[in-house]
């Protein structure tokens, strides 16, 4: 399969996760401008991802800061304290707010308004080649069943799962579009401009009825499945711009998610999912597939 070669990307949930191992691969790939989108970057869940991020801005070899290096988008729930902030300057001042309060607030008027104020920012640092690629991996898995989901479970959830991912594609458009026409020839591949949702099979109408084991994270396989759909419209209505789209399931993965049991490691996965992504061609738009490639059943 083809390598990935995508020189400006968007990462939502850079912190942790597969979203963090995205992060580093797009590096180790040379993807010169790579924006990863988090909550909370010193925050107790970013233990891994802040000195990461330093060795990674040092690894640069040059002096200065810009995007080009490493860059962190944090967005509050603050639209005036939104900022883009270079990782060479100590100390690091990051803001206390994060994004997961505006998913939860269900005022998204409010989230809407922060997540443009960002794309404006990124899109000033990006410039006339625009976004190639906006991968969507932030996401929360609420523990609730049919019986146990509150209407506050399954709105916070649909906020991070669905709406978040919906407002990031709309507010980013111009850069992917910015990005679509730059490469000058027809197609669509992911150098080209991509949206890549991150789904999971627990999604699927197909798997579901047939999983073996108990799943009772209720919230999360709905709001998922709305993410498909939203995959599926997107595809459709920016197929004219060439833009491709796809929902990608990344396995069962070794993270705070996934847990201890699962069978692989982040590296893997992330490693099965840059190959995939990096082979997309317009045959795919519209795709459900996994990190190995294979066809998922919607
Ligand atoms: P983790 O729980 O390890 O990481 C989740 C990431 O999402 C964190 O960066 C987290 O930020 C961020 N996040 C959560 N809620 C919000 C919010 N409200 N606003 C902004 N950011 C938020 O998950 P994984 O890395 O395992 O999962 C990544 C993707 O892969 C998800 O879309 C998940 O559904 C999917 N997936 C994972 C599987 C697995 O086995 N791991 C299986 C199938 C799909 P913070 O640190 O601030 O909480």
């Amino acid at each position: 399969m083809a390598a990935l070669k995508a020189c400006s990307a968007l990462v939502t949930g850079a912190n942790r996760g597969l979203g963090l191992e995205m992060v580093k691969q797009l590096l180790e790939a040379r993807c010169s401008n790579i924006f990863d989108a988090c909550r909370d970057p010193d925050g107790p869940n970013s233990e891994e991802y802040l000195p990461y991020l330093r060795t990674a801005a040092k690894a640069k070899g040059k002096p200065g800061m810009s995007c080009d290096k490493a860059a962190v988008i944090n967005i509050s729930t603050d639209a005036a304290s939104m900022s883009i902030m270079p990782v060479l300057k100590e100390p690091f001042p990051f803001f206390p707010y994060s994004i997961s309060k505006v998913f939860k607030n269900p005022k998204t008027d409010g989230l809407q308004k922060i997540i443009k104020e960002s794309a404006k920012k990124v899109g000033s640092l990006l410039g006339k080649n625009g976004l190639n690629l906006l991968v969507n991996n932030a996401a929360v898995l609420p523990q609730k069943t049919l019986l146990t989901a509150t209407v506050e479970d399954m709105q916070s959830t649909f906020n991070t799962n669905v709406i978040g991912p919906l407002f990031v594609i709309r507010e980013y458009l111009p850069y992917l579009r910015t990005a679509a026409k730059a490469k000058g020839k027809p197609g669509m591949s992911c150098d080209k401009a991509a949206v890549i949702n991150i789904s999971t099979d627990s999604a699927s109408m197909s798997i579901m009825p047939v999983m073996k084991e108990p799943f009772p994270f209720f919230p999360y396989s709905i709001s998922k499945a709305g993410l498909n759909m939203l995959t599926i419209y997107t595809a459709r209505d920016l197929k004219a711009d060439e833009i491709l789209c796809i929902s990608i399931h990344p396995g069962w993965v070794r993270t705070d998610m996934g847990g201890d049991k699962a069978p692989i490691d982040t590296r893997k996965s992330v490693e099965g999912l840059m190959r995939v992504i990096g082979s997309l061609t317009e045959k795919q738009n519209g795709a459900f597939l996994d990190y190995t490639g294979k066809t998922m059943p919607w």
